[in-house]
């Protein structure tokens, strides 16, 4: 599909570009490129790059420290990101609890967490899901009891993402157990050094170290750790997750991802001519490359009712579905391209620098890992079955 941009939107791309182009470090473009492992130090460098330029919290006000960009301009940074090699920038703080600080936190809660997120002081994990409580999250045991003027907080979390990284997390906690679960929910801040907070990695699927579950023993959160009011947490919630599922959709990835697969088809060969020339293969890719292409249409929509001042809805569930179906359907095909060359499930081919062996087309070898990996993307989030049923109750009313 044929976008128009007016004339300064267009000089905003340049400036993106020249700006990415300048200053994003090869060494992490090159790690991108490849697939490989970024460290938190990468994170670091590249988070202090963009907060130095004040492009760090793409969807913060200015006064809060953003750019103050509207959507259309976020719009053309992520594309003009994802195709510079840039990489993602880590949510937890700058997406999810940023927006909620800014909506329901208190100003000392603002001043004192704000400039910490953008200046890579704190570096947040999320804490909503708990064994029991995933898809029905409303569920969740943690338990943060008044002791005068702090929170005693005893539970587990779990699949708590880059945890071993941060040194804050945002939680979902229980402070009344009477009347609907929805209703006894509040958020809370808590500091990950304090006494009583124990962390244990999960190794997943792919064989890596992404997740961690948290558990609480008598740990004290003073109050004013509390964002909004308490029991009020459910809304708070809701309001976050419609900003992840947002930025879960990926559509700048998934290109990536199609561009990747292309050049896989242009240079693997069946009955002697690339893949690229088989009708069968070249119609399964087209058909990705038109999903591709209503799913940026779609985002777009989004965008422009955005623009228009709206807030990001139940349509976000939409995106998700689509945009992380499309990455697993993507990584299927390119698996399926490469033939035995996608077979290799070598991990150290993900360290910076490595010498293991590896065969097949340039990217090939972090195939299958990418396999194992993209799992998640339909469970994370919220489960695409459960967005599906936010979609059937909440947009088509059924
Ligand atoms: C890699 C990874 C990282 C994650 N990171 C974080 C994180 O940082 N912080 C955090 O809080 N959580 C995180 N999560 C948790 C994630 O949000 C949950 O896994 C997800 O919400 C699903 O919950 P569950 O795992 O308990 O599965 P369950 O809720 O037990 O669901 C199991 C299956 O049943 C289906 N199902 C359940 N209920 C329904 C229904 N009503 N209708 C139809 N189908 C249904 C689900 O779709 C799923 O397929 C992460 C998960 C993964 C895999």
């Amino acid at each position: 599909m044929d976008v128009t941009y007016s004339p300064s939107e267009t000089a905003f791309r340049e400036e993106v570009r020249a700006f990415l182009d300048d200053t994003l470090p090869d060494a992490i473009r090159r790690k991108v490129r490849t697939g490989k492992r970024l460290s938190k130090q990468d994170h670091e460098t590249w988070h202090g790059i963009l907060a130095e330029k004040g492009w760090l919290a793409t969807g913060w006000p200015k006064e809060y420290g953003g750019p103050g960009w509207g959507p259309v301009e976020k719009y053309i940074f992520e594309e003009e990101y994802v195709k510079a090699g840039a990489p993602r920038i880590v949510p937890f703080g700058l997406t999810m609890l940023g927006p909620v600080l800014i909506k329901y936190g208190s100003d000392d809660q603002k001043r004192h967490y704000l400039p910490r997120i953008l200046d890579g002081t704190d570096w947040w994990c999320q804490g909503y899901s708990e064994p029991g409580a995933g898809s029905d999250l409303a569920s969740l045991k943690t338990k943060a009891e008044r002791d005068g003027g702090a929170y005693i907080v005893n539970g587990q979390k779990t699949w708590t993402t880059l945890g071993h990284h941060a040194n804050w997390i945002f939680c979902l906690v229980k402070t009344k157990s009477s009347g609907k679960p929805q209703e006894g929910i509040s958020f809370l801040l808590i500091d990950l050094q304090s006494p009583g907070v124990e962390l244990r990695p999960i190794v997943t699927i792919d064989g890596e170290h992404e997740v961690n579950e948290v558990f609480f023993n008598d740990v004290r959160v003073p109050v004013g750790n509390l964002v909004g009011e308490e029991n009020k947490g459910w809304t708070y919630a809701k309001y976050l997750l419609t900003h992840e599922r947002t930025n879960i959709a990926g559509v700048g990835f998934a290109t990536q991802a199609l561009a990747h697969l292309k050049t896989i088809s242009a240079k693997q060969f069946s009955a002697g001519r690339p893949l690229a020339d088989d009708v069968l293969f070249a119609s399964r890719v087209m058909e990705l490359e038109i999903e591709l292409d209503a799913l940026r249409t779609t985002n777009l929509r989004m965008i422009s009712a955005a623009q228009a001042g709206g807030e990001p809805g139940p349509e976000a569930s939409m995106l998700k579905i689509k945009g992380t179906d499309l990455r697993q359907r993507i990584n299927n095909l390119t698996r399926q391209a490469l033939g035995p060359y996608a077979l290799p499930f070598v991990s150290e081919v993900l360290d910076d620098g490595s010498n293991a062996e590896t065969v097949g087309p340039e990217g090939a070898n972090t195939v299958a890992m990418t396999y194992f990996n993209t799992r998640k993307l339909s469970i994370f989030g919220g489960s695409n079955e459960i967005q599906r049923n936010i979609v059937a109750k909440q947009i088509l009313g059924l």
